[in-house]
């Protein structure tokens, strides 16, 4: 089984009540066993929402509890993206997840970089909560940007 960000699937469940359509990764997932996730939904966020960032670290150190998030206005929302991030741990014992396919940047959901928490669209190396959750259990993460074993005419 293959988590995918819903967003990329074009469920409209983004912060603005749009969605991230990939068709790479339509692509990628025909005649494949995949499930649309979104933590930020499942943690409790509404749609549309306020953007948030992680601020001072990673979504690791989200998980550690050395970083928080937070949304446009300064409102503290990192309770929903852990509960949204360990909501993937039931599907963990559920399923056979083989591989995470996640939207890049996202501060739950990016895999090799997130916002830096300053609001201004700079980046930082690093992976989202949800995206860190996965990896700490040992599932491949990646993104739209960098689809397993693909064609490489797929990839436009
Ligand atoms: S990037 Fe992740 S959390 Fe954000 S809308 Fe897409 S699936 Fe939901």
């Amino acid at each position: 089984m293959i988590l995918v960000s819903a967003c990329l699937l074009g469920n409209n469940v983004k912060y603005n009540g749009g969605n991230n359509y990939n068709q790479a990764v339509i692509n990628f997932l025909k005649d494949k066993e995949y499930l649309p996730i979104c933590p930020e939904s499942a943690g409790g966020l509404t749609i549309p929402r306020l953007p948030s960032e992680i601020r001072g670290g990673t979504g690791a150190e989200v998980l550690a509890g050395n970083a928080t998030v937070i949304s446009k206005e300064g409102i503290p929302v990192t309770e929903a993206f852990l509960k949204g991030a360990k909501s993937l741990e039931s599907l963990l014992k559920k399923y056979d997840v083989t591989m995470a396919i996640l939207k890049e940047n996202s501060p739950s959901c990016g895999v090799t970089a997130i916002y830096d928490g300053s609001f201004s669209k700079k980046k930082i190396p690093g992976m989202g909560v949800a995206a860190a959750l996965l990896h700490a259990h040992g599932i491949p993460v990646y993104s739209e940007k960098n689809l397993p074993f693909i064609c490489p005419k797929d990839k436009a």
